[in-house]
């Protein structure tokens, strides 16, 4: 069984379900933002006989539309039993109802919800959950080796998070600025406050009166901590760090982003146990 994921946070979690029994293969490189991803004809090749397909949704991998048209199988195609959208019953957050106004999207260049629930490790259990349906629906005879992979993931993940919160519980409503608007899911499950984002149109700099305003906001809420991410331009960051006195954290938004994150497990070890670190130093 082939396994296609459009980014490496899911094809991690398809590879927990899917242990020896398929080959999972990534579209979006683990160094590539997906959000910006422009498909190659080679993408298209990877699509070919890939018994499951699985997508991010809410518009963060719409470039997966025109792949999955071409490719044509009925099978990974949306309805489909290889098909698998991971934010089917994830509680969405920041949906932004019927608004359809192009202008008003905070940060993505889309915008049904904020796209990056990944980030809540308690919703890798829904998103488990459909890849080990789609598993089953199309190949019933590996039922039960896939169930008993799903539940030995989600018992490892358990127990992580349980290690996870407790790493993050003094540092409980923590306030914090991101360059993008990636962590309201991770900030809502460790009970930590974004207050603000620097990037509020995806990949246009901060211009300086947006720099001034977050610079005032900062120093009236006595913000310490920037979070920002591997790929994203530094400056806007490091210049507002200079100007308040707050540090910088860089932390993984996806498996692969930063070396030590190479599982989805492995992404919330080192993101909370860096966070946590990060504002420890910062409240001293
Ligand atoms: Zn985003």
């Amino acid at each position: 069984m082939r396994i296609v994921a459009s980014t490496s946070d899911l094809a991690s979690l398809a590879q927990a379900v899917a242990g020896d029994l398929a080959q999972v293969e990534t579209i979006v490189p683990p160094a590539a933002d997906p959000e910006a991803f422009e498909p190659r004809p080679s993408d298209l090749a990877r699509l070919k006989g890939a018994s499951i397909v699985i997508r991010v949704g809410l518009g963060y991998d719409d470039w997966l539309n025109k792949l999955l048209m071409m490719h044509g199988d009925a099978a990974v195609n949306r309805g489909g039993a290889g098909y698998v959208d991971a934010s089917v019953g994830i509680p969405l957050l920041e949906v932004k109802g019927s608004q359809l106004d192009p202008t008003a999207r905070d940060g993505h260049a889309h915008g049904l919800a904020n796209p990056h629930y990944w980030l809540d490790p308690a919703n890798a259990k829904t998103i488990t959950g459909a890849i080990a349906e789609a598993g089953i629906r199309v190949a019933p005879e590996m039922a039960e080796k896939l169930i008993a992979n799903r539940d030995d993931f989600l018992s490892r993940l358990n127990a992580s998070l349980a290690r996870w919160e407790q790493l993050l519980a003094p540092h409980r409503a923590a306030r914090l600025i991101a360059y993008h608007n990636t962590w309201p899911y991770f900030a809502r499950r460790f009970r930590l406050d974004v207050v603000d984002v620097i990037e509020i149109k995806e990949g246009v700099a901060p211009s300086p009166a947006r720099l001034a305003k977050l610079a005032a906001i900062m120093r009236e809420q006595k913000i310490r901590l920037i979070v920002h991410e591997p790929f994203e331009p530094e400056e806007a960051s490091q210049l507002l760090a200079r100007r308040t006195g707050a540090a910088v954290v860089k932390l993984a938004p996806s498996v692969g982003s930063l070396p030590a994150a190479n599982s989805y497990l492995a992404l919330f070890n080192y993101n909370v146990a860096t966070l946590a670190q990060a504002l420890s130093a910062v409240s001293n």
